[in-house]
């Protein structure tokens, strides 16, 4: 029988007896910053401190990497039997269910997203994550070219050694696996930054790796901050690649960093604006309402792929409207802790600060609060916005270009698929986009001349781990999810072999 779902008093009571790891988590063990240096995580919940994390610095990253180093020339892993392999990291997931109201609580505690998501979705995608990587270890063959007859040519694909992961902390547990499920899978070590505002699944994860059986040295957590710890692995010259989740404007660093230290490998997943566009016949209108709500309000808006821009057609906008309003009306800020809140807290006082300038912008410049608007639950000493929808957002306003990062939507009205789409292409950004339209026509023309990594077709957030993940533009390359997400941690070498 499936245990009773827990109230918020247990959460709370569970959360304060909590064990949290706050060590770095280098060459197997858990150690201080070399520096002896912390700093205080806050939950966005309450603004209370949960923990002291290590702060690492350049020093920290030099021993992680040393340790990767090792670790992968050993071989201990990266020449392990690929079956072998697939078993620790099956273990893994398995440790991650049995351990799943931990990193769920953590996850939450940590960055603000409602207990009930973090149970239902982070912690079980991302053992599923890890769990079909594993599986597919064994299952993906390199290549013979096809030479002239006197020859074999061999094409094998050689992991890439030393990985530098570098996440945000909107996903942590989720954006963690999607970059260590194939980066492990392939045979690389991996030296891990979590963001500085959500570094505890993280570490709490790479114990749990250990226990599963990775060797030391394969997985390592530096907690600490991007402009000394991220820059340092970004710069490193032992580091071989880098695989980065987090704002187009690191993500450029990164580029710099790579140029001026070893040319490493560096793949991108970074940030969009996406457009969620509403065709007059679009068919299923609450359908499409109720997507376009959740689409921005979900994990408080603070998704890669929130469908910040609503561009509906002029003559249903109205209706339309109405009716997100009232789906948004059931997705109102609450206590992250109490398993029916749907809208958690923003993940810091910096961020919902920044999201609160970026509604006074959007007044400034002329658009119309619909909805929402402001700061909530302030008794609570947490950091909450509403859902806030504009209208009359102008396409080439700040508000309908600028990843805002939190549940604000932007409406833009339009005429017909050729606006539609100008106006949808019209930004930096090409990560996700959707269209509702009952014509196959127009909905296959949208699904060609989009310029986003990923098309829903009457739909949005659909997804699988089968599926590539990742975008156009300055949103990024590289690609997460699926088998596609293995070729960027590992090398293809050539070998060829005459036959005399
Ligand atoms: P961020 O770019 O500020 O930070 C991401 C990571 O980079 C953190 O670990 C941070 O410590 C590190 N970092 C920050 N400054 C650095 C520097 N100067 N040098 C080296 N490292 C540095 O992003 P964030 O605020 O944590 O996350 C939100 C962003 O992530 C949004 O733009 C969002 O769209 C993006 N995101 C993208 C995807 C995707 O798959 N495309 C998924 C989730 C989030």
């Amino acid at each position: 029988m499936a245990a009773a779902p827990l109230s918020t008093e247990q959460w709370e009571s569970r959360a304060r007896a909590l064990d949290i790891r706050h060590l770095a988590f280098i060459d197997g063990r858990f150690v201080p910053a070399a520096a002896g240096r912390t700093f205080a995580r806050i939950s966005p919940i309450d603004g209370r401190v949960l923990t002291h994390v290590a702060e690492c610095d350049a020093d920290d990253v030099d021993h992680a990497v040393a340790s990767a180093r090792r670790a992968f020339e050993s071989g201990a892993w990266s020449r392990m039997a690929p079956k072998l392999r697939k078993k620790v990291l099956l273990k893994l997931a398995e440790l991650m269910r049995k351990h799943a109201d931990e990193l769920a609580l953590l996850e939450t505690l940590d960055m603000g997203k409602p207990i009930g998501d973090s149970l239902a979705v982070d912690v079980p995608a991302s053992a599923n994550t890890i769990q079909w990587y594993a599986e597919a270890i064994d299952k993906v063959y390199d290549e013979i070219a096809p030479t002239a007859h006197n020859a074999f040519g061999l094409v094998t694909r050689e992991p890439i050694g030393v990985v530098a992961a570098v996440v945000p902390w909107n996903f942590p547990l989720l954006m963690t696996c999607w970059k260590l499920g194939p980066a492990l899978a392939t045979g690389n070590s991996v030296v891990l930054k979590p963001a500085e505002q959500s570094p505890l699944t993280a570490l709490r994860l790479a114990e749990l790796a250990a226990e599963a059986g990775l060797p030391p040295g394969v997985l390592n957590v530096l907690p600490g901050f991007g402009e000394t710890a991220g820059a340092a692995l970004g710069l490193h010259m032992d580091v071989d690649a880098v695989t980065f989740t987090g704002s187009t404007q690191v993500g450029k660093y990164f580029l710099e960093y790579s140029g001026r230290s070893n040319m490493k490998v560096v793949s991108l997943e970074c940030g969009g604006k996406s457009p969620h566009i509403v065709m007059k016949d679009c068919g299923n209108l609450d359908l499409a309402a109720t997507k376009a709500a959740w689409g921005i309000f979900y994990n408080q808006g603070e998704v890669c792929t929130a469908g910040s821009r609503l561009l509906v057609e002029e003559p249903i906008k109205e209706e339309f409207l109405e009716k997100l309003a009232r789906v948004a009306a059931t997705i109102q800020p609450g206590n992250p802790l109490d398993p029916a809140t749907k809208m958690g807290a923003i993940v810091d006082e910096k961020q919902m600060e920044r999201v609160l300038s970026y509604i006074e912008t959007g007044k400034d410049e002329g658009a119309s609060v619909r909805l929402g608007g402001n700061r909530a639950r302030i008794e609570s000493g947490g950091f909450y916005i509403e859902p806030t929808v504009f209208d009359g957002v102008q396409p080439a306003s700040r508000i309908a270009q600028e990843e805002i990062f939190g549940p604000v939507l932007s409406t833009i009205t339009f005429n017909g698929l050729d606006e539609a789409i100008r106006v949808a292409n019209g930004t930096i950004f090409g990560l996700a986009s959707a269209i509702w339209t009952k014509d196959i026509d127009k909905a296959l023309t949208a699904a060609r001349n989009l310029r986003a990594g990923m098309v829903w077709i009457n739909g949005w957030d659909e997804d699988d781990i089968t599926v590539p993940f990742g975008g156009f533009k300055q949103s990024g390359f590289g690609r997460d999810r699926s088998l596609h997400a293995m070729e960027k941690y590992t090398q293809l070498k050539s070998t060829w072999i005459s036959i005399r």
